[in-house]
């Protein structure tokens, strides 16, 4: 059967009450597809060929089929655009985490003209045991977020902050195609704050063989980048890092083992609580070229404050300087600088992307959430006092998940603020880290999701235009040339 955009829209619109997102509207194999609404539900709109490789309910010529893991997978499978790609190659890359599946349409409409390619599914485990989804739904939103803007410049999905190797091959079966493996559970903190003495007791316990390599490599001539160790600072180095070396060396091995497709490896050492010095970066990276590990991307834990949904807090200079000597080692060894947590640190992207060259990483998450719970205090008073009010309520809960610092009681009493007032709770740090950490919290309990949803679906053009303001101020930052 021989279908056209035409004859698939004249049935489309033959459906009472529906509304076509018409960038949407696309056609493969005899076969055209297309996002509608009927009401406040997105359905996936099939017609032609393939439709028997969609599950749905016919309506007419139509087949109307919820946006489903398996209908998703059925349209990647006509339009290949739709399913995350390796981002290697590119220089700009951002990851645009999405924790509510809602937010890919106003991601796309952000990076328009900026040259950045988008990691668009990027989920930790912590946020889908948070929010109970799965790494395949996901991927399934981004998909059909992107089909319904009709981008196909594509798109990575980033398995983020993964620990072991089960979580790994989980992200990967599930169709990711970055892995960010997180090391801080393999990396010795003690060993950073031990005196002198403590370090060689502990040194010398190590194996000769451990011991032997890295003094054979390391010491006794200058390094680039970060000259000359002192034998005191190669143990300590040594102590804290060798493990996670050993454990990024394995799950390396192991991603290339079980991959089916390609996979854009990220090492990220930045969720511990000490700064990575120069020379720490340059040895872990080292080790890791020594053994034939090739990252796209690093993660060092920079200097200063990258706290959820906040501006950066810390010295200005001190960051810059680092940076510089950060994007040296990742220059010598030929992967890119990421920057976690990157969420509203207004402050770092200049001198982020003035020193990459604008050849980085960039991952943001949480600030999308707090766009959304912006258009509801926007417009819908009730539910945000109600929200912010659990919020409150649940901070030190929250707190286990998230580390934060600002104090609650520097925010203003909701009682006491008229509705006018309530979208500047989402200018205020406190009560933006607040709001932040609770959308677990907040999206677990049955009167929140009921009432948030269906706004959502009601708003979702303001919501939209939200995250193109937000991220662009982002990207704007970043990719400024003077
Ligand atoms: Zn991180």
């Amino acid at each position: 059967m021989s279908i056209t955009t035409d004859s698939f829209l004249a049935a489309l619109n033959g459906i009472d009450g529906v509304h076509v997102y018409e960038r949407s509207i696309d056609t493969a194999e005899g076969t055209a597809c297309a996002i509608v609404r009927l009401g406040l539900q997105k359905r996936l709109a099939v017609m032609g060929d393939c439709a028997d490789n969609f599950s749905g309910d016919q309506k007419g010529a139509v087949k109307l089929c919820p946006l489903s893991v398996e209908n998703a997978q059925a349209l990647q499978v006509l339009f290949p655009y739709a399913a995350p790609k390796s981002h290697a190659g590119h220089p700009f890359t951002m990851g645009l985490g999405d924790r509510l599946g809602l937010a890919t349409p106003g991601h796309v409409r952000a990076i328009a003209g900026y040259g950045v390619y988008p990691v668009l599914a990027q989920q930790s485990i912590r946020e889908l045991t948070l929010t109970g989804r799965t790494f395949a739904d996901v991927i399934a939103a981004a998909a059909f977020g992107v089909f319904q803007e009709g981008y196909r410049d594509g798109y990575g999905a980033d398995g983020d902050h993964l620990k072991t190797k089960e979580e790994i091959r989980y992200a990967i079966e599930s169709g990711c195609t970055m892995i960010t493996l997180d090391c801080s559970e393999h990396i010795d903190i003690h060993a950073a704050a031990y005196s002198d003495a403590e370090v060689e007791a502990a040194y010398g316990a190590l194996p000769a063989d451990v011991r032997e390599h890295y003094e054979q490599a390391y010491l006794g001539r200058p390094l680039p980048v970060v000259g000359a160790l002192t034998v005191a600072e190669l143990r300590r180095i040594v102590l804290v890092f060798y493990r996670a070396v050993q454990h990024a060396e394995s799950c390396y091995r192991y991603i290339d083992q079980i991959k089916t497709r390609d996979v854009d490896f990220e090492l990220s050492i930045d969720e511990t609580r000490t700064i990575t010095s120069p020379a720490e970066h340059f040895i872990v990276a080292q080790e890791l070229a020594a053994q034939g590990v090739r990252p796209v991307s690093v993660a060092p834990h920079f200097s200063g404050e990258f706290e959820k949904g906040i501006e950066y807090s810390g010295n200005l200079n001190d960051f810059a300087r680092d940076f510089v000597a950060h994007q040296e080692i990742a220059d010598h060894f030929g992967y890119k600088l990421s920057v976690h947590s990157g969420s509203d640190k207004f402050s770092v992207f200049s001198t982020v992307g003035r020193v990459t060259g604008g050849r980085v990483h960039v991952k943001t998450a949480g600030t999308n959430w707090l766009e959304a719970m912006r258009v509801v205090a926007e417009h819908d008073p009730a539910l945000y006092r109600r929200a912010h009010k659990f919020a409150l309520e649940h901070r030190v809960e929250a707190e286990k998940y998230y580390h934060v610092s600002t104090d609650p009681k520097e925010i203003p009493n909701v009682d006491l603020q008229n509705d006018a007032y309530l979208p500047e709770y989402l200018l205020l740090p406190a009560s933006r880290q607040t709001l932040h950490i609770a959308y677990g919290l907040l999206l677990n309990e049955k009167w929140f999701a009921d009432a948030f949803f269906p706004f959502m679906a009601a708003h979702e053009e303001e919501y939209y235009a939200g995250l193109v303001r937000h991220i662009g101020r982002h990207l704007l930052y970043l990719t400024a040339k003077h």
